[in-house]
């Protein structure tokens, strides 16, 4: 124990210390998808990610949610060190500490919406109550879904009962790569303001990585990517200065690719 932790220091839920993930492309060089990255997120808050297109913000959401293995560096979420475990333990502490939200739904059409939620703690051996199962439901504004089948329900409702199902384990952190990617407009926004409501009623941690300055300005910051590296963040962000702070970066790359394409 720390007998002398910093007043103000409230925990990072998730903390990744110079994270680098090589890839090797076609030609056989080694790629950096994350060139040294670090990120703590506070407990508590909720974190958009955002950059122009390869700039590792899919790699950074794998290698904090354990999906993927950083090349080297660390990646601690909920204090426990992630790069050092077995795939049993990760595994484990996926299903356990982490929920996971993607731009596809990823339901499966044959089960019920409860049916969908309850997976996760039946693949864990569990017997789901009905009342933790509606629980999960009822927090995404679902309750009165509980038998519906995928194909039974719109866009919107779908991702949310994708979200409940991320939920239903109560986990450390929920990530979200693109989650509102493919909804419209409207829906879009009823699903952001639900995860802003999660983190602010339930102090759930969330990360999100969006490719929409609106989106972003549900969080209590942006981290901007870009070559693998944060190059820049806002607090307290609004959708115009995001807008604004995006277009300078994006600017920047394709003057790099430019002159990559011509070298
Ligand atoms: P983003 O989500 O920001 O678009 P990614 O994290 O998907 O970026 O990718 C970052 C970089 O790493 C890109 O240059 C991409 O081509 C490369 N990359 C990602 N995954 C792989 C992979 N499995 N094999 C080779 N290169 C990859
Ligand atoms: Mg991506």
């Amino acid at each position: 124990m720390d007998n002398n932790p910093a007043p103000d220091a409230s925990p990072a839920a998730v903390r990744l210390t110079d994270v680098r993930r090589l890839h090797r492309d076609a030609a056989g060089r080694d790629v950096a998808a994350l060139a040294g990255v670090g990120l703590a997120v506070r407990a508590g808050t909720f974190v958009a990610v955002m950059g122009p297109s390869g700039s590792g913000k899919s790699t950074l959401l794998h290698c904090a949610a354990g999906l993927d293995r950083p090349t080297s560096g660390s990646v601690e979420v909920g204090g426990t060190e992630l790069t050092g475990l077995s795939e049993r333990r990760l595994t484990l502490l996926r299903r356990d500490r982490i929920g996971f939200v993607f731009q596809a739904f990823n339901l499966l059409p044959s089960l019920t919406a409860a049916q969908n939620v309850a997976l996760p703690l039946r693949l864990a051996g569990r017997k789901p109550s009905r009342t933790e199962v509606r629980d999960a439901l009822a927090r995404v504004g679902l309750a009165d879904r509980f038998r519906h089948r995928p194909g039974e329900l719109s866009g919107g409702q779908q991702q949310r009962v994708a979200l409940a199902r991320a939920l239903v384990s109560r986990p450390a952190v929920l990530f979200g790569d693109e989650p509102t990617g493919a909804l419209d407009t409207g829906t879009s926004r009823q699903v952001l303001h639900l995860l802003r409501g999660l983190v602010d009623r339930e102090g759930q941690t969330t990360v999100m990585v969006t490719h929409d300055p609106v989106a972003a300005s549900y969080a209590d910051r942006v981290v901007f990517l870009v070559d693998g590296l944060v190059a820049s963040e806002l607090r307290s962000p609004g959708a115009a200065g995001v807008a604004e702070r995006m277009a300078v970066l994006e600017s920047t790359m394709s003057r790099a690719s430019g002159a990559g394409v011509n070298a």
